[in-house]
């Protein structure tokens, strides 16, 4: 069996090879770490083995003046922070996890805390990337280069083609540590007050917010926003190694009933003493808080969970965040904290996930309905023109992302050109774009 982060396991094995240019003659799907939620990763069914590029991690070039750098696809980002956060570098965009490879960066086009200034991963810092097409073909392709096949590929699911090697430049930074401050806010006017005064001040912005709260309280949560400290704040303090725990073991379904969620929730808000904290911050509780308890996926059992994560356009305004954080609550969408960030401009990948307005991201533990919760959400969504986000989801509709994506037919006449076949597919794929398993 093999799984996404979201523990929904599909039939299937993970061949691991350091051979990349080698190995990807034959695979149908590459996977990095299973750090997407859903289906992204996992192979179609009727051809159940699925590349692991974790073993080709090799630094192919680094020039230590510009910070560009050449590493295989399967390099991981912890990997990389390992290396060169203490030697004064560090990647232009980070997704809140740094168990990830470079292959699944570009894939799924990441986005960070700093997505309204630094735009995503892939299709804004990636220089170049090389390629195994579906023909067998090796390519190199870049903003400027086979340009089609590039943006087709940051944000693109793996389907374009295998990721060998990427290209990117890492940034110098003044020191290891952030300056970040943080604070409790009432409820989801403010949040989304506060959300661009704090984008405007800071190049990290990033919410927390309860969505069991409801009335005036609805929305209530925490701000966090950071810059990288100056080498006077830092001060020459070392970082110190970060310690992690393991969650044990998969919980039973009860655990995750709505009185937990709603205690953990309350908890959260009012551990947050003061209104405003201000000081510096450890990069990786800033900017991979998750990361602390390995394996925390285990928490939602053994039907594993989901996460739903969309954009809702600014054009939508308040009202349609608000309009949808009530709907989700009265459709009983209890969820652990949900993350809430102000994304910035589109970018050019095609199928990048970021859009000019709210991202929110809640995790869902799968339970009979949840079908129909994400089917509700979705239906909403597509009132708005606003958009999921591919390397989250397992539930969505082939029907519905059709309506929520105009940008569909130009990634697949760009599929069309570089695998007519589709031979490169993944279960997610079959699911969406109606692929053969
Ligand atoms: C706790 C947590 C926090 C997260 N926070 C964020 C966030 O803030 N922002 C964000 O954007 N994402 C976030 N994510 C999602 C994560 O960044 C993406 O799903 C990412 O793609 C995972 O990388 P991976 O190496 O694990 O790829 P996998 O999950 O293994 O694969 C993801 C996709 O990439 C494709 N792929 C992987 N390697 C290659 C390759 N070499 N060539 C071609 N295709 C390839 C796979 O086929 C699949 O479609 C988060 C995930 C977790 C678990």
């Amino acid at each position: 069996m093999i799984a996404g982060w979201g523990n929904l396991a599909v039939p299937g094995r993970e061949r691991l090879s350091e051979q990349l240019e080698r190995a990807s003659a034959e695979a149908v799907l590459c996977r990095g770490l299973g750090r997407s939620y859903g289906d992204s990763s996992l192979p179609p069914a009727g051809h159940p083995e699925v590349l692991g590029t974790r073993l080709a991690d090799r630094i192919v070039a680094f020039d230590q003046e510009s910070g560009r750098i050449r590493a295989e696809a399967g390099l991981s980002l912890f990997e990389l922070n390992r290396l060169f956060l203490r030697r004064g570098w560090f990647v232009p965009v980070t997704p809140g996890t740094q168990f990830v490879t470079l292959g699944g960066m570009v894939a799924a086009d990441v986005h960070g805390k700093n997505h309204h200034v630094e735009g995503c991963f892939g299709s804004d810092h990636v220089l170049g990337l090389k390629m195994r097409l579906a023909s067998g073909e090796l390519v190199e392709c870049g903003p400027e280069r086979e340009p089609e096949l590039f943006t087709a590929t940051c944000g693109g699911m793996g389907l374009l083609g295998h990721v060998l090697e990427v290209e990117f430049e890492l940034r110098r930074i003044p020191s290891p540590w952030i300056a970040s401050e943080s604070r409790r806010i009432g409820g989801i006017d403010q949040f989304l007050e506060a959300l661009k005064d704090a984008s405007a001040r800071y190049p990290y912005v990033v919410g927390w917010i309860d969505c069991l709260s409801r009335g005036p309280s609805m929305g209530r949560g925490i701000l966090d926003a950071g810059r990288w400290a100056t080498a006077e704040e830092a001060a020459g303090r070392a970082l110190p190694t970060t310690r992690r725990l393991t969650f044990p073991m998969m919980l039973p379904s009860w655990a995750l009933g709505r009185p937990s969620v709603r205690a953990f929730n309350t908890a959260y808000y009012w551990k947050h003493a003061q209104q405003l904290r201000r000081g510096l911050r450890h990069p990786d509780s800033f900017f991979y808080p998750l990361d602390m308890i390995l394996h925390w996926n285990r928490m939602y059992g053994r039907r594993g969970f989901t996460q739903y994560q969309c954009v809702i356009p600014a054009a939508a305004g308040a009202e349609g965040v608000r309009r949808f954080l009530e709907l989700l609550s009265s459709k009983g969408g209890a969820s652990f904290l949900a993350v809430i960030k102000d994304c910035g401009a589109e970018s050019r990948g095609i199928l990048s996930f970021p859009l000019p307005g709210i991202s929110i991201a809640l995790d869902i533990a799968v339970r009979d309905d949840t079908q129909a919760l994400v089917d509700t959400l979705n239906e909403a969504l597509i009132t708005m023109g606003g958009r999921i986000y591919l390397a989250k989801d397992a539930f969505t509709r082939a029907a519905h992302f059709r309506a929520m994506e105009p940008r569909l037919e130009r990634f697949l006449a760009a599929r069309a050109r570089f695998d007519p076949a589709r031979r490169i597919r993944s279960a997610q794929s079959v699911r969406l774009l109606g692929d053969r398993p």
